[in-house]
This record gives structure tokens, sequence and C-alpha cells, in this order.
């Protein structure tokens, strides 16, 4: 375990396990219509991407979004596109692929922003949600691998000042990390 981790919240292999299903599921709700455009939110999403296309049989393609509201610890509000998608998304279901879910302000703004590029539908797979902290009343996954409590953490693409992301596992730091 790393030096600075407290506690291992979900282990690796947990987190495959999830993914299997995810990735059935997925594959399912799908099977009478186009495969989605799988659309991956950098830079926490991509572990999660790339552990979960590996369980989803049908031909998916993805592209990758960045946008930035989150510094330090607490959510701030409006988000700023740092890289647009590279293909035009009209007519297009979506399938969002987003590390994780907290307040929903991210998920909000993502959503309205592909269904104003013209999306047929967004759905969202996301494979952590703390469902405590939410201030945007409707706004949820579809697919979700786990839900948590309201703590900060790390790993598998979550980072802290864009350290931990390269953990294995999702965990809690020690406190003397954020001093
Ligand atoms: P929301 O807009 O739902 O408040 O925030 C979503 C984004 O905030 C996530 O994509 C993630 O980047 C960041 N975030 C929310 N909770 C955590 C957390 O516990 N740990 C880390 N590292 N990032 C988080």
């Amino acid at each position: 375990m790393h030096p600075m981790i407290k506690e291992i919240l979900i282990s690796e292999n947990e987190i495959v396990e999830k993914c299997k299903e995810l990735g059935q599921k997925i594959d399912q709700e799908y099977q009478s219509s186009q495969p989605p455009l799988l659309v991956a939110l950098l830079k926490g999403s991509v572990p999660f991407l790339s552990e979960l296309i590996k369980h989803i049989k049908m031909d998916v393609e993805f592209d990758f979004m960045d946008v930035s509201s989150y510094e330090g610890t607490e959510s701030i509000g409006d988000i700023r596109i740092n890289k647009d998608l590279d293909r035009s998304i009209k007519g297009v279901d979506i399938l969002l692929v987003e590390d994780i879910v907290d307040t929903g302000r991210t998920l909000k703004n993502v959503k309205e922003m592909l269904f104003n590029k013209g999306a047929a539908s967004v759905k969202v797979v996301a494979l952590l949600d703390k469902p405590s902290r939410r201030v945007v009343e409707d706004i949820h996954a579809e697919y979700i691998g786990f839900e948590i409590p309201d703590a900060f953490v790390v790993g598998f693409g979550l980072d802290y000042n864009q350290k931990y992301r390269n953990l294995p596992y999702i965990g809690v730091l020690k406190d003397e990390c954020y001093k």
C-alpha cells in the first residue's frame, strides 16, 4: 500500500469485477440499438474507461473531453472546456464515462453541452457515486460501480493535486497529506 494512504476503500480486484458486471449490463442495454459512443472525461476517468472497455463486447468507439470544475477538494461553479470532442455527435447515442459523481454539477453541465451538440441520447456510467454530496437533484448515473460515503478519495484515476491517479485501488489519504 502507498505510504500516504490511510485506508483502501475498494480494491483493484473489486473494481475489475465491477467493470465486468457493468460491461455486461451495457452490452445488454444497447443490444437492439447502435453501440453508443463512449465519451470519457479527462483525466480522472481514463483508468476506468480502460478497464471497462475490456468487458464491453460491442464494437464501441470512444472520444475524450477535458472540462475543469474542481480545484483542491471542493467543487466550484461553472465548467471550462479545455479539450472538446474530435468528432460530430449529431444523432449519436452517448455513454458518458465519469470517475465520480459528487455534487452532480459537472454531469449536469456536460450532459447539457452534449445535448446542445445534437446527441440523440446521453447515459452515464460512473465508477463512484457520492449521493450524500449531491446539490443538483435531478442528476444521476444510469450505471454506477460503487456508492461511497462522503470522503475525499484518490486512486484509479482520481487525484489530489494531480497525484495518486496511478494507484490501482480507491483509497483515502492520511490527514498529513492535507497539511
Ligand atoms: P461534481 O461536479 O460532481 O461535484 O464533481 C465531479 C468531479 O469532481 C469528479 O470528476 C472529480 O474530478 C472530482 N471529485 C469529486 N469527488 C472527488 C473525490 O472524492 N476525490 C477526487 N480526487 N476527486 C473528486
